[in-house]
């Protein structure tokens, strides 16, 4: 059996990576989604287990000592990790696997394996990001103002990806990275 295939979605806070994500998954159902650790509370609605693994800084840190995350690293001030094991275990196995997690993990994974496919999601301007982060009313005003900062960041190291995506409309933007793995499947 031949192995799967690793995908890295990145994108600004707001850029409506998590929305595509969820889109993408109803449309290629065999792909895995791998479920993050991170030492941020959950927000209403979310679950543990499903959306992250919600871990005490102290769980966290156990977990680098003892080599267990591919990647991680610190975003909007809190701590996010990939399980390194779970990972592994899902691409031996022939299935296609999405992390979807920031611009330093990307780079982290892509230095460990090279064949990872990276795809960064963006939103069609700035004024449109924090049109969409102020309307989701999920953050404060300290952490918007994070965000925005992070998201000027992070559109900077886009050129690092392999694919960039415009989620100026979302069907549109799913049906571009759907094309896109199943181009890399049938490779
Ligand atoms: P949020 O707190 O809004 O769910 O996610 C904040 C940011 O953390 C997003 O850019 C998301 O992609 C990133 N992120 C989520 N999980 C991980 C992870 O496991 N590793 C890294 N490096 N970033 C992550």
């Amino acid at each position: 059996m031949s192995r799967g295939r690793l995908f890295i979605l990145s994108g600004p806070s707001g850029a409506g990576k998590g929305t595509l994500r969820k889109a993408l998954f109803q449309a290629l159902p065999d792909l895995v989604y791998s479920i993050s650790c991170t030492t941020r509370l959950p927000r209403p609605g979310e679950i543990d287990g499903l959306d992250y693994r919600f871990l005490s800084p102290e769980a966290f840190h156990d977990l680098v000592e003892a080599d267990a995350f591919l990647e991680e690293a610190c975003v909007h001030g809190h701590r996010y990790g990939t399980l390194r094991e779970d990972v592994l275990r899902e691409l031996q196995s022939g299935r296609d696997v999405v992390l979807e997690i920031d611009v330093q993990g990307a780079r982290q994974v892509k230095r460990r394996l090279a064949e990872a496919v990276l795809l960064f999601v963006r939103p069609p301007s700035g004024e449109e990001l924090e049109r969409r982060l102020r309307s989701r009313g999920t953050e404060d005003e300290a952490s918007l103002s994070l965000r925005l900062k992070n998201a000027e960041k992070e559109m900077a190291v886009a050129e690092i990806y392999d694919h960039v995506v415009v989620n100026d409309d979302l069907e549109k933007a799913l049906q571009e990275l759907k094309a896109l793995i199943l181009s890399y499947r049938s490779a």
